[in-house]
């Protein structure tokens, strides 16, 4: 890969200078939280929306965030231009910053934050996993309860993943009293065989997704039946079709679960559907 720019704290600089403290938080502590927002044809896909959660997230962990939406555009703009990224992500981490030490309590209010952002070339429409789908393996969802704020404490994501690997499947999907809440890094959806397309309500056990949420007004524009709520791994396996979102994977076919196969073993005709108009409306949306 040819080297990329990245932005610390106010400097554009080549990614093997860009450094932050041994003593920041979200070394320390994964006391940070940040964001993921696609881009096509250079442009960024539900800007506005990742910029809403990310404010949430910092405050719901009383972290200063001081940048505005505008100020936050023009550094995803820069970056992107800098790295002529036409299709891929742009990541965005916020942490607590360093009070210069290691301590539990939080430093003063005066202690600037850190902002780290760069870029991620990928082909995300013409992409394997949205042609042929993916094949996920349940594990129990053993992450904190406030699944609702996009933390980087994502080490628990990163082992269900692992045995999502080992086991034979591309991706994971976590489990916690019977009942799917989510991707390890993905929001999970079925279909009913009588055409009604489910996904677990918003509360702090999962993330409200950013693409859940078009996928969920595409939906009502598609005129399909919706319900927002928890579903079993058994009713998942017998459904009609079963998809993920992502801001990076859009809507993905899920083909298995376990090793039984969904759909036939097939990619369904609604997520299809339904990848097709989030990929048309977000190009559309781009800014
Ligand atoms: N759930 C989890 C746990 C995730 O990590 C992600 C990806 N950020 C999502 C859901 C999907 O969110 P979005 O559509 O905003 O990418």
């Amino acid at each position: 890969m040819t080297q990329r720019t990245v932005y610390v704290n106010g400097d554009y600089v080549a990614e093997q200078d860009a450094k932050v403290s041994v003593f920041d938080r979200g070394f320390l502590f994964a006391d940070g939280v940040y964001e993921v927002c696609s881009v096509l044809e250079g442009k960024l896909i539900d800007f506005p929306g990742h910029m809403r959660r990310l404010k949430r997230s910092a405050g719901e962990l009383e972290m200063g965030l001081p940048w505005d939406d505008d100020a936050l555009l023009t550094i995803h703009r820069e970056l992107t231009r800098r790295n002529a990224l036409e299709e891929g992500m742009v990541y965005l981490q916020l942490t607590r910053g360093s009070a210069g030490d290691r301590d539990f309590h939080y430093p003063g209010a005066d202690t600037p934050p850190t902002l780290v952002l760069f870029t991620q070339a990928k082909s995300l429409v013409d992409s394997r996993s949205g042609r042929e789908g993916i094949r996920v393996a349940t594990q129990p969802d053993w992450r904190w309860a406030r699944r609702d704020i996009k933390t980087v404490q994502l080490l628990y994501p990163a082992m269900a993943k692992m045995a999502a690997t080992a086991a034979g499947a591309d991706d994971a999907w976590m489990v916690e009293d019977g009942l799917v809440t989510e991707g390890a890094s993905n929001n999970a959806w079925m279909l009913t065989h009588d055409g009604t397309l489910v996904t677990r309500e918003l509360s702090h056990a999962i993330l409200p997704g950013i693409t859940r949420t078009v996928v969920l007004e595409l939906a009502q524009a598609l005129s399909l039946r919706v319900e927002e709520r928890p579903f079993s791994v058994e009713e998942a396996q017998g459904a009609r079709e079963c998809f993920v979102t992502s801001a990076s994977s859009f809507v993905t076919p899920v083909i298995a679960i376990d090793d039984v196969p969904v759909a036939g073993g097939r990619p369904g005709e609604v997520a299809r559907k339904l990848r097709e108009a989030y990929i048309e409306e977000s190009r559309r949306r781009a800014v």
